[in-house]
């Protein structure tokens, strides 16, 4: 039997908590997480996981559906010259990307351990 329920990992990563302890303190910087959990020492930041990756990847296909597509519309409109909304829909983007950032990495590390649950050091000892 799995000692951290799918339920857990879901509660705690979409509250930014470590997925294994439950602590706060994952991220390092707003983009970046800690190597190891500072709390359980549970190793966060994977070589080969590509977190990073797919966090970016998220953010791309949120900007296009939150931001590119309504400015386009906007200026199929006519609300606004085509120049200008190319620049509303780069400064967008980008802010939209930035700002939503570490929650997306919450959510790509969140299905990882969800599907991978038995992974967590706290499912895998057997004590
Ligand atoms: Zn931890």
């Amino acid at each position: 039997m799995m000692k951290v329920e799918r339920g857990e990992i879901f509660s705690r990563e979409l509250t930014g908590r470590c997925p294994n302890c439950g602590q706060l303190g994952m991220f390092k910087n707003w983009l970046r997480l800690h190597k190891l959990c500072p709390n359980c020492g549970m190793v966060l930041e994977k070589e080969e996981s590509g977190f990073y990756v797919d966090t970016t990847s998220i953010g791309y296909v949120l900007s296009i559906i939150l931001v590119i597509i309504p400015v386009c519309i906007l200026v199929l409109m006519d609300m606004f010259r085509i120049w200008v909304g190319v620049g509303i829909g780069i400064v967008e983007s980008i802010l939209l990307c930035s700002l939503l950032y570490p929650l997306m990495l919450c959510w790509v590390t969140m299905l990882y351990y969800l599907v991978q649950a038995e992974e967590l050091p706290n499912n895998s000892t057997n004590q």
